[in-house]
């Protein structure tokens, strides 16, 4: 095993994360750009819940999502369930949430990933905090690509765009990868209390600060 393994790391030698260097998942240098802290900020679309994050956005940060979103890549999935982990525990301190609601991407783009990328970091995140984990949200239509539109335009886009399909007592947390504009939380709270649930908090691995 042990052979195979160093055979592996022959031909598929570790590289950063961040910037390709031979050697480990994420260099001295890059890891300054992801080291976990905690961030607290609130949407201005959501003001009345306070999210958590605790990976400022960074060039470095955009890789690793993209390598654990996109390539399925284990050792980003590591550092980004580790991030999740890390803010969530305050915010469950801190908050009266009770449980944990992932933010779904679209059937078509899971289709794709192979997997529900954010419930499955989410659910790693679940088990290490002994939070329950419910899957109520789903898309009910399409929405344009939100890359190019303000926090306006964003949430204007996707309004409407989820809905969540059943009550479950207590208080949700969101969970997402990243947060930018709050549009998508905003959003999935939105879904959440047209079924009667009350979103407590939201967290997210990485945030793009200042919310825009
Ligand atoms: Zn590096």
């Amino acid at each position: 095993m042990k052979i195979l393994q160093s055979l592996e790391e022959l031909i598929f030698p570790v590289r950063c994360l961040g910037c390709s260097a031979l050697g480990i998942e994420i260099c001295s240098r890059c890891r300054k750009d992801w080291h976990p802290r905690i961030i607290r900020t609130a949407s201005k679309l959501s003001p009345h819940f306070p999210i958590y994050s605790s990976i400022p956005y960074s060039p470095v940060a955009g890789k690793v999502l993209l390598a654990a979103k996109e390539s399925g890549i284990s050792s980003a999935d590591k550092l980004l369930t580790d991030a999740l982990i890390f803010a969530l525990t305050f915010c469950l301190d801190e908050t009266p949430a009770t449980f944990i609601v992932p933010i779904p991407s679209r059937k078509e783009v899971a289709r794709l990933r192979g997997r529900q990328f954010i419930s499955a970091i989410a659910m790693q995140a679940g088990e290490f905090t002994s939070t329950p984990i419910h899957e109520l949200l789903s898309h009910v239509r399409k929405v344009r690509d939100q890359s190019t539109l303000d926090a306006k335009a964003r949430s204007i886009n996707l309004d409407g765009a989820l809905i969540s399909r059943r009550y479950i007592s207590g208080n949700a947390v969101l969970i997402d990868d990243l947060v930018t504009t709050g549009a998508t939380l905003h959003e999935a709270a939105r879904a959440l209390r047209a079924s009667g649930i009350a979103v407590a908090a939201a967290v997210t691995a990485c945030v793009a600060e200042p919310l825009r």
